[in-house]
Parts: C-alpha cells; sequence; structure tokens
C-alpha cells in the first residue's frame, strides 16, 4: 500500500543524487535492466546551464531550458523511480541516505531513509562567495533557475525606477549601473547578455534612459576568462570596450551593500561605487552535504574544493559511491562537459559491473555443482571447461579507467559573437566573432537532451528576432 518505489529485490539499487549534467548524462545512458534506479533531486527537472544567461535578460523562456526528470526516466527498459527531495546526509557505513521534501506543500511522510548497494553522488556546487559581507543578502547569483528569474526582475526594476517622474540624475545613474563580479565564463556571458537587451532593447523603449546604463565586470585576478587562449581573452576585452561595458581587472569586491558596492582597487585604495544591482558570479563550493560526507573520511577527504575520487570516479574511502561533477576536485574544471562525460561514463561502468556480477554468480553456481558428488567423469569434464570459459570471460570484462576527451571550449560574448578554444590535431584553433556565434548556437542546440527543448530554444531565439525581449516585469 502507498506509494512504493519500481522495485525488485534481486536486483541491486542505485541511488543517484542530483538531476544535472552528470547525473542527467548517467540516466540517458544507463541500462536499468539489471538495476533499481532510483533518483533523488530538490528539482525534478534538468537544467541546460549554458543557456542560463539567456534567461536571465528573457532571450529564452525558462521552460525551454528546463527538462523534466520523468521524460527521461520513463523511456528506460525498467522504470526509474524519480524523487523530488533534497538528500541531507549520506550514511557511507550502513549505505543508507536521508532525504526530506522541502517543498511548500508537504504530505504526512517528508523525512525519510533509502539504502543503497551504490551510490552515484552528483549533487553539484553552490555559488562560493567568500563570505563577503552582503553577497549572499543583497546580490544576484547565475546558478539555479531562480537566480535568472530574480536577476530579470531586479534588473527592470532598477529601469523602471530610474523612469520614476522626478527621479534626480545622480539616483537615475546609480540605478543604472550594474555590477557583474567575476570574469569567468559566467561573468562575461551574463555582461554581454545584458549588453544585447540593452542594444537590441532597452535603446527602443527607453531612449532617455538606455544611454545611461553601465555595465562594469569585476575581476580580481589580472585578467578575465583565464581558461582561454590569450588571443581570445584581447578579442573579449576589446568586444567589451566597443560594446561600452568596463572590465575592472585586479580589483576586489570587498562588501555588496544596499546601494553600492565596495571595491578594492588596483592600488589597494577603496572605493564605494553606488549601483543599481550586483551580479555574483564569483565561482563554486561545495555544498553542506558534500562537506558533511567529507568530514567522514577526514585522513583521505582533504581537499577543500570538493570529494577525491580514483581514477574509476570512486569516492576516496568508500568505493560504493561514485562520484562526479561539479561536486569532486580532480584535474578537470568544473565543467558540464567533464560531469556529462562522467555520467555516460557511469553507466558503462554500471554494465561493466552487472556484466561481471552475472558471470561471477555463475562461476559459484559452476563450482559449487562440482562438488556435489554423484557427477560422471563426461559431466566432470564439461562442468570443468565450462568454468574455464567462464573464467576466461570474467577477465575478459575490464572496467577502464575514466578518461576525458576535451571538446573545446566555448563563450558568448554578447553583440552576436563568441568566442571557441578547439582542439585540433596537437594543437588549439582560437576562433572568435560572428561565424562562432553560430557555430555556438548550432552546437548548444544539438547539446540540448531533446528534440523538445530544441525546437522550444529555436522558437525562442526566433520570436526575440521578430519580436524583441519582453519588458514585462512579474
Ligand atoms: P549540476 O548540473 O549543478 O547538478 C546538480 C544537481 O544536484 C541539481 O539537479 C541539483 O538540484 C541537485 N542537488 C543539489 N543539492 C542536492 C541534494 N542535497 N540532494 C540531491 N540533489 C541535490 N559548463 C560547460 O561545460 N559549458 C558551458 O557553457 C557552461 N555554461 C554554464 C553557464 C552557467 C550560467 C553556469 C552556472 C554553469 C555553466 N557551466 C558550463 C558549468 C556547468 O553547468 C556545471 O559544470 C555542471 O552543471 C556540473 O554538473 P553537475 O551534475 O556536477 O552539477
Ligand atoms: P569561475 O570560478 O570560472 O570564475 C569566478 C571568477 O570570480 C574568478 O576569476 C575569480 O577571480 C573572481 N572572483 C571571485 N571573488 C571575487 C571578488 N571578491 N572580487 C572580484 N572577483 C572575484 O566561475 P564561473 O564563471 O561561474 O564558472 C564556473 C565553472 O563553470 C567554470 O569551470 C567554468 O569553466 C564553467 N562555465 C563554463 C562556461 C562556458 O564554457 N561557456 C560558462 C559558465 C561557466
Amino acid at each position: 500500500p502507498g506509494s512504493q518505489l519500481a522495485y525488485d529485490p534481486e536486483k541491486k539499487t542505485v541511488v543517484v543524487l542530483g538531476s544535472g549534467w552528470g547525473a542527467t548524462s548517467l540516466l540517458k545512458t544507463i541500462d536499468t535492466t539489471e538495476y533499481n534506479v532510483v533518483v533523488i533531486s530538490p528539482k525534478n527537472y534538468f537544467l541546460f546551464t549554458p543557456l542560463l544567461p539567456s534567461v536571465a535578460v528573457g532571450t529564452l523562456s525558462p521552460k525551454s531550458i528546463m527538462q523534466p526528470t520523468r521524460y527521461l526516466a520513463r523511456h528506460k527498459t525498467r522504470a526509474v523511480t524519480v524523487i523530488e527531495a533534497e538528500a541531507t546526509e549520506v550514511d557511507p557505513v550502513n549505505k543508507v541516505v536521508t532525504f526530506e521534501d522541502d517543498t511548500e506543500i508537504k504530505g504526512n511522510m517528508s523525512h525519510t531513509t533509502i539504502s543503497y548497494d551504490y551510490l552515484v553522488y552528483a549533487v553539484g556546487a553552490e555559488v562560493q562567495t567568500f563570505g563577503i559581507p552582503g553577497v549572499q543578502e543583497k546580490a544576484c547569483f547565475m546558478k539555479e533557475l531562480n537566480d535568472a528569474e530574480v536577476m530579470q526582475r531586479r534588473f527592470k526594476d532598477c529601469i523602471e525606477s530610474a523612469a520614476f517622474p522626478g527621479q534626480d540624475d545622480t539616483e537615475i545613474d546609480r540605478l543604472l549601473h550594474i555590477f557583474v563580479v567575476g570574469g569567468g565564463p559566467t561573468g562575461i556571458e551574463v555582461s554581454g547578455e545584458i549588453h544585447d537587451f540593452l542594444e537590441d532593447d532597452l535603446k527602443a523603449w527607453y531612449p532617455e534612459l538606455a544611454g545611461r546604463i553601465r555595465i562594469s565586470l569585476v575581476e580580481a585576478l589580472p585578467s578575465v576568462l583565464p581558461m582561454f587562449s590569450k588571443q581570445l581573452i584581447d578579442y573579449t576585452e576589446s568586444t567589451f570596450k566597443e560594446s561600452k561595458i568596463d572590465i575592472l581587472t585586479k580589483t576586489m569586491v570587498k562588501e555588496v551593500k544596499d546601494k553600492s558596492i565596495t571595491l578594492q582597487m588596483p592600488d589597494k585604495s577603496i572605493q564605494d561605487v553606488p549601483c543599481g544591482m550586483v551580479v555574483w558570479a564569483g565561482g563554486n563550493k561545495g555544498r553542506k552535504i558534500t562537506q558533511d560526507l567529507m568530514a567522514k573520511f577526514p585522513s583521505v577527504q582533504t581537499n577543500r574544493r570538493g570529494l577525491i575520487v580514483d581514477d574509476h570516479l570512486r569516492m576516496a574511502g568508500a568505493n560504493d559511491i561514485f562520484a562526479i561533477g561539479d561536486c569532486t576536485s580532480t584535474a578537470y574544471a568544473p565543467t558540464a562537459q567533464v560531469a556529462s562525460q562522467q555520467g555516460a561514463y557511469l553507466a558503462r561502468v554500471f554494465a561493466q559491473m552487472a556484466k561481471k556480477n552475472k558471470l561471477e554468480d555463475k562461476l559459484t553456481k559452476l563450482e559449487q555443482s562440482g562438488t556435489t558428488a554423484g557427477a560422471d567423469a563426461v559431466e566432470q569434464s564439461s562442468l570443468k571447461s565450462e568454468i574455464e570459459t567462464t573464467k576466461k570471460s570474467l577477465a575478459n570484462v575490464k572496467i577502464r579507467p575514466f578518461h576525458y576527451s576535451h571538446q573545446g571550449s566555448l563563450a558568448y560574448i554578447g553583440s552576436d559573437k563568441a568566442i571557441a578554444d578547439l582542439p585540433f590535431a596537437n594543437g588549439n584553433i582560437a576562433s572568435a566573432g560572428v561565424a562562432t556565434f553560430l557555430f555556438w548556437r548550432s552546437a548548444y542546440l544539438s547539446t540540448l537532451f531533446s528534440l523538445r527543448n530544441r525546437t522550444l530554444v529555436a522558437n525562442d531565439w526566433l520570436i526575440t528576432k521578430i519580436f524583441g525581449r519582453d519588458l514585462s516585469r512579474d
């Protein structure tokens, strides 16, 4: 009675925490014939993060980059159970995960546990604020869908408040000064998207204000986009200059206040600059549940960046836990590309493990029957040969280590331009401009997991091209 899991006691249970890049890629590829698969995530959808900044300015609608996890799960050979809940604790000794429904509406049952044979830990990361005062409370982020919606609302609010009758000039300039913090790809893409909104739409609808909107990008390091080649960094900086986006490098944010941002300038002087909005894109840090899990293995989990895994993506200290994506600390950058390749790799690992388990079971049975009394010489010899064949097959089941294949780095920088570092032969091709932008669009369109999402995104691009972005603020 009641709500039950799709469960076969004969099969091993794989619990997957998360529904992001790593988990979704695993789910897409895994053969569920041999496993009970249960996905637990506080979001019952996959979010296509590369296009999140486009949602923040209304080029795309939120639904276009979301894919309900159940859509993917229902096409599997055996049912996958999807649970909308937040995992709050992993107990690696008893192999149990505690999870709870943390949404507004709860039933009588909102907190329970599940046992696993294997755990796929793919909970991603949260935004790194370094404990800088005011960031958590006063800045907007660009990590989750809600962040993009909040940013859009605040940005439109700044403009409407600047347009309020009688607003004085100093206040208008404050309201229309937007700060983006972090010169990584997120900060660059957000700045580029805000600039497009300004050029394509706001100039027409708020002609007296649009020219006064200022975008400043703050980066503590000497350059933006350290992961891209030098010529693409230069290209981005010159494009931003043409777009009138100020890049402040070697500048560190010290505080975010209600109406200003405090900066430590390259000469170490402190400046308080009035502004209407701050978008924080300062990087990643591990979630609390990840820190708690690491604390259970203090001697081996020693990297503050995330979970240490071996070359088969098994968590150091717990062989039954596989960890993938942004929650890990590996030699790879925390990108969708890495997480999705790790997810697909794990699906292959599970297939190999199932094969291995089956052969091991068969071998045990064969060996046991060999000890049964009464078998004649012919039977003994055929049994012996079957045991040998099974052993050989078992030896042939290889579980290879994870190998990452870098497909290149791409980023949108606004003004219908993108930059791309693409691996080629033994080198790298750097490309930038409008053609790269078309490549960027087609690459992401084809990477979207479903035809439904591809259609929605292509349709949004067309609608925006024809009618412009929506100005209404909900
Ligand atoms: P996520 O995709 O973040 O998924 C984590 C999942 O875990 C989510 O479903 C979350 O709801 C769930 N979760 C959280 N807490 C819990 C919990 N307690 N219990 C259970 N589940 C939980 N990378 C690229 O390669 N190319 C790009 O163009 C690119 N663009 C980006 C643009 C933006 C704006 C951002 C923010 C990131 C971008 N990235 C890009 C990085 C990429 O999104 C991440 O590297 C990727 O999402 C990591 O995948 P993941 O599965 O580890 O984590
Ligand atoms: P990031 O870690 O790449 O960049 C954050 C930047 O913020 C750093 O350069 C850091 O120096 C700066 N910063 C932090 N605190 C600061 C402060 N107080 N003052 C000034 N500057 C400060 O973060 P991200 O851009 O969110 O990217 C996260 C991951 O997601 C990366 O691996 C990135 O490659 C990936 N990503 C990729 C793409 C893409 O490929 N197009 C897009 C977005 C994100």
